[in-house]
């Protein structure tokens, strides 16, 4: 929609008033977020607002007030903390978010500096919080936030607390005075450590890593900022007096460097509108990877005598522009609550939602966990709610956003019976998820789901063999279970929907292929309840045979090492039920087959030793490098502590490296890991047995 499109049929005192309203919104979305380090809505709702008004501003410039959002830096200092005045104003950035806004700074700069190619220094965009520190003589002496652009709040006693912030600068000779400009930010996993230890002591989470820095700085007490994990990257200078002159940006970034400051090595020189969208695509792309969160980057002409030609704006610099990346939050509307059905019959509440692009995607369904999520988030069907969709992640209702709630929002009831089946909906009291009491025999739900996995690549591998299939396969009763589909024919296949002669023969070959399988695989494929890949690994390990494993004892079964009594039980239930057992049998008189007893005579170079991945590794995945330590009898788990014996780590590996480092775990490239495992890389067969 147009600019013209968007105000054509409002007079000037609609005008006037949608400014206005406007403005009252984005400052009490400012207040909340820059005062109070407490946002209500995501930063895209408040963008939008922002470019709506600024829209109307720039078609009828008689209704800019010097007092609005657009004129002005971020927020009121706390009346709490001491004031500072900046002798050179902390200014805010331009944003742009498409390749043609990229273009149009682009083509503006080389115009007004009469120059065909501009040269860039560009860097991330941290997510964090401006603060400006002051160094006298190389000693740390002040430090502030940015406030509104001209006072800050004196933050020094807590700035000084934070490791990675130098007391002194590493020279013989410092200037007199040097004012650092960066970002003081929370790396992810030490924000996800930060909620950890606030649930255990019944302490409100913080939304984002954002909120936990600005909110962990901003803090009377400075021990409470001690105990929090901050980090710090400079990006720009203040006033400086004495300091060596630097032509360009990233020769200033360089030098913060040799000083002991740190700079993010995520940066570099490029050229032209080119250059500086190959490198938005690159950080775009490894986006997730890095250790810290950033909502874009940053393009600053890289010469100072070119950045001092263009100037500023009130609140912005002309030389440099923030791209920003899609948001990954946004805001939409609930449409009604349903509930899904699992392979175990657990029921899952889904929102349903106003379809809404973020991530990257068009979401329309997220999933709420269960009763209790819901109570705890207190989401209602008709609320306004913060989905959130980081890449490869599944989407997330965030919270409601109250202050939208309708009156005629309604509160969620879990159904009494299953919607498949309609047997009856139970919930154990210790427990937090309902389930349909139906089982996989009676309830469709749940056995449709049962056959997915079984048919998943990590299971029995049938190519082919997905959602829409099975749906069919089971609601025309073409199977009753999974070992029929063992005796599937291709004309009774491609009599299905959307099946012909060579896909119904596709599929009936793919079933045949993978009755040839292995115990762990077979054991993961039935799908006994608190049975996943990894203790489907371990009992094939040690039973070596499927008749030893249903033949052992729940005292056999809690020798296992990792199996305890929730295991056991459920493996014993699941053998000792008669419809189970005949299935089992079933698909080994339909041809089902692994190799027994191969195991024992296998070397386990790994066996017992936990591992920890982190970083991005020259030549394999994560996910690869898993399966080789799991295939060689090692573990893996998602964090560090004590008890783990070997961290491997690739490029941009973050804190769980140092933390690693502190508790003086041995350390692994991938060429050392290999080493380890003989370079050796377990066959389909090892890999899986
Ligand atoms: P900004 O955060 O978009 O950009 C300016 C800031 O970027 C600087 O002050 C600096 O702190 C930071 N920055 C990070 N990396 C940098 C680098 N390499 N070089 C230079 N600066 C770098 O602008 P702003 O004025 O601070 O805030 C506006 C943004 O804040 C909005 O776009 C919105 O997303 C968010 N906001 C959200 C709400 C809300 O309610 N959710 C309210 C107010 C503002």
């Amino acid at each position: 929609m147009t600019t013209l499109d968007l105000f054509a049929d409002l007079d000037q005192g609609d005008l006037a008033e949608k400014a206005e309203s406007l403005r009252r919104d984005l400052e009490r979305y400012s207040y909340a977020y820059y005062v109070l380090d407490n946002p209500i809505v995501p930063d895209s709702e408040y963008d939008r607002l922002f470019a709506e008004l600024k829209d109307l501003e720039t078609q009828h410039p008689e209704l800019v007030t010097p007092s609005s959002p657009t004129q002005r830096v971020g927020g009121a200092p706390l009346p709490q903390f001491g004031k500072v005045r900046h002798k050179l104003p902390m200014l805010s950035l331009m944003n742009g978010f498409s390749a043609p806004e990229i273009q149009a700074f682009d083509r503006r700069v080389a115009t007004e500096l009469g120059v065909d190619e501009i040269e860039y220094d560009v860097e991330l965009k941290f997510d964090g919080l401006a603060v400006n520190l002051r160094y006298e003589n190389g000693e740390l002496v002040g430090a502030a936030t940015r406030g509104d652009g001209s006072i800050g709040e004196d933050i020094t006693a807590n700035v000084r607390t934070i490791g990675a912030i130098p007391l002194r600068l590493a020279s013989q000779n410092p200037p007199r005075v040097l004012e650092v400009r960066g970002e003081v930010l929370m790396f992810k996993q030490d924000f996800l450590d930060l909620n950890d230890r606030q649930r255990e002591k019944g302490l409100k989470e913080f939304a984002n890593p954002r909120n936990a820095a600005a909110g962990s700085l901003r803090q009377l007490d400075p021990m409470v900022t001690a105990s929090r994990r901050l980090r710090f990257f400079a990006y720009g200078i203040g006033e400086a007096d004495g300091a060596p002159v630097h032509e360009t940006q990233s020769q200033l970034l360089d030098w913060f460097i040799t000083l002991g400051v740190p700079v993010c090595s995520n940066r570099s020189a490029v050229k032209g509108f080119k250059g500086l969208m190959a490198f938005y695509d690159d950080i775009l792309s490894r986006r997730d990877t890095l250790s810290y969160e950033i909502d874009g980057v940053v393009y600053k002409v890289n010469r100072f005598d070119q950045q001092q030609q263009l100037g500023f704006v009130s609140h912005a610099p002309r030389f440099a522009l923030a791209h920003k990346f899609p948001a990954q939050e946004m805001l939409t509307e609930v449409l009604a609550i349903d509930v899904q059905v699992g392979r175990t019959g657990a029921i899952t509440p889904v929102a349903r939602l106003k379809p809404v692009f973020v991530g990257g995607v068009t979401v329309t369904n997220a999933t709420l966990h269960n009763e209790d999520e819901i109570r705890r988030k207190d989401i209602r069907i008709g609320d306004t709610v913060i989905v959130r969709r980081a890449a490869d992640v599944i989407p997330e209702v965030v919270c409601s956003v109250l202050e939208k709630r309708p009156i005629d929002a309604t509160v969620f009831v879990m159904p009494t019976a299953c919607p498949v089946c309609g047997s009856p909906i139970v919930r154990p009291e210790d427990e937090a998820v309902a389930r349909c009491s139906g089982g996989w025999i009676n309830c469709p739900a749940q056995k449709k789901r049962g056959l997915e996995l079984f048919a998943s690549r990590k299971a029995m591998n049938i190519e082919g063999l997905g959602e829409q299939l099975i749906d069919q396969l089971v609601d025309k009763a073409v199977i009753k279970d999974a070992a029929d589909l063992f005796t599937l024919d291709v004309p009774t296949v491609a009599a299905l929907d959307r099946m012909a002669e060579k896909s119904a023969a596709n599929l009936v070959a793919e079933c045949q292929k993978a009755k040839a399988t292995t115990l762990a695989r077979f054991l993961y494929a039935l799908g006994i309840r608190h049975v996943g890949e990894t203790t489907a690994r371990t009992l094939a390990d040690h039973f070596g045979s499927l008749k030893a494993l249903i033949e052992a004892s729940e005292e056999q079964l809690l020798q296992v090492e990792d199996i305890g009594e929730t295991v056991a039980t459920s493996i014993k239930a699941f053998f000792a039920d008669e419809h189970c057992l005949a299935l089992v049998n079933r698909l080994v008189a339909n041809g089902v087959h692994w190799p027994e007893n191969e195991t024992e005579a296998k070397v386990r170079v790994l066996s017992g030793k936990r591992f920890v991945l982190t970083g991005t590794l020259p030549t394999m995945t994560r996910e690869e490098a898993s399966n080789i330590i799991l295939s060689h009898g090692g573990k893996v788990s998602g964090s560090v502590s004590k008890k783990t014996d070997y961290v491997l780590a690739g490029t941009e590996a973050g804190s769980k490296l140092e933390k690693a480092q502190t508790l003086g775990i041995t350390i692994l490239n991938e060429a050392e890991f290999l080493a380890m495992v003989k370079t050796k890389q377990p066959t389909e067969s090892e890999n899986n047995y």
